[in-house]
């Protein structure tokens, strides 16, 4: 019989998950419910070679009750891929921050989920849904191996010299603040197929993978090891993303807190959700959108794909120098596999660095490929990332032990 992995991925109002036969690793089924805990839940469901994505609209008011509803939808006689929840042997949760606890993926016990709480302070968006999920599937497949796998994992080889700030000291042995990095999940996969791609020994191979969705980060990877990334003590930090504003000058959080005269909670929810490519472009969150505003002549759309665009460059230029040099840059995720315009606007005028794109082999979308031109001395790839994938092969391998 097979051995299947449920994946959960919890955030604050949806719930993401897949379920996976192991034994060859393929998708059974996959789903998203959007709208947890806001009336006008939906579940949308799509089984293996399902022609049409199965919709259910019915409320749900926490993650436990929506978390019910998707077991009973895999369980369905109508919509479900198993029999019964037995035939579930292990679920995989991602969970977003392990702060410096957790190297790898782990089997989650009461002290693990200690730890998931502790963190709740320096992820209050993100680790209360993920624990929630986790909760409410330990309550009702309680006899089975639960795995964590973290999103800052991967990042725990950095060292000391790249992910400390220059504050005062105190405030890393009193409050733990400093560089964490995220995605890490699917920095770590990318980092795989890459050399897989390039053919070489991961050992010897220096990379740098960019991460640009929503959500968006950047990793200068040597051997495997990732030595800086851009995402810091939160996912605030670095890149221009959908709504967050990335990098800026510290001191602007205490300007606009006395200007618009706005609280903590306040001035955060600023910076996260009203911010980034959204906040400067006044036209979307969504790169879509802007580049065909930019299109049509939007200045502030244009203006927004520049900002964007150099913050990636001054990064690919950045990593550059801490590896000392590279062998590829990775694009990944929504973006990066898809925005074939961004990714040859990063790529412009980075010869000196040895990055030379091939216009005609980048308009190329969700697949695995190398679109630098013959003579680039450094490859560039792109990837699609595959978090959930990894997530189910660490709960297989631990759940296994
Ligand atoms: P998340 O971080 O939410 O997982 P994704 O990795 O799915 O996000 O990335 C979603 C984003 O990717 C969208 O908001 C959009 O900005 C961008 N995107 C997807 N396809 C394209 C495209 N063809 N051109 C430009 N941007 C795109």
């Amino acid at each position: 019989m097979g051995f299947n992995v449920l994946v959960v991925n919890c955030g604050s109002s949806s719930i993401k998950y897949q379920v996976f036969d192991m034994t060859d690793e393929r998708v059974l089924a996959q789903g998203l419910m959007d709208r947890v805990g806001i009336p006008g839940t939906k579940l949308t469901h799509k089984r293996e070679n399902g022609t049409a994505d199965t919709i259910i609209q019915k409320d749900m008011s926490d993650h436990s009750q929506g978390i019910k509803l998707v077991l009973e939808t895999l369980t369905s006689a109508e919509h479900g891929v198993i029999k019964d929840l037995a035939e579930i042997k292990a679920v995989g949760h991602r969970v977003v921050h392990g702060a410096d606890y957790f190297a790898g993926s782990v089997l989650i016990n009461a002290e693990v989920k200690q730890v998931i709480q502790d963190c709740f302070d320096i992820a209050p968006l993100h680790n209360p849904p993920n624990l929630m999920g986790i909760e409410a599937c330990q309550y009702l497949m309680p006899d089975i191996p639960h795995v964590a796998v973290f999103d800052t994992a991967f990042h725990q080889t950095m060292e000391p010299a790249h992910y400390m700030y220059a504050l005062p000291y105190e405030l890393y042995e009193k409050y733990k603040v400093r560089r964490y990095g995220f995605h890490g999940t699917s920095h770590y996969y990318v980092t795989q197929r890459a050399a897989a791609l390039l053919n070489k020994a991961l050992e010897d191979t220096k990379i740098i993978t960019l991460h640009l969705g929503n959500g968006a980060s950047m990793a200068a990877i040597d051997g495997g090891k990732v030595i800086n990334t851009s995402m810091g003590y939160t996912p605030l930090e670095g890149l221009v993303m959908g709504t967050r504003c990335g990098d800026i000058d510290p001191y602007l959080v205490i300007f606009i807190m006395e200007k618009l005269n706005l609280n903590p909670d306040e001035v955060n929810d600023y910076l996260n959700k009203k911010s980034g490519a959204l906040g400067l472009s006044g036209v979307s969150s969504d790169f879509r959108d802007i580049t065909e505003a930019a299109e049509a002549g939007n200045q502030r759309a244009q203006l927004t794909l520049q900002v964007y665009v150099n913050r990636v460059k001054f990064y690919i230029g950045a990593y550059m120098a801490l590896l000392n040099g590279c062998d590829g840059i990775v694009f990944t995720a929504g973006l990066g596999e898809n925005a074939i315009d961004i990714r040859e606007m990063i790529c412009e005028d980075l010869g000196f660095l040895g990055i030379k794109i091939d216009k005609e082999k980048n308009k190329t979308r969700g697949k695995e490929v190398d679109v630098a031109d013959d003579d680039s001395r450094v490859r560039i790839l792109v990837i699609p990332t595959n978090e959930e994938l990894v997530i189910a092969r660490d709960t297989y391998t631990i759940s296994k032990a």
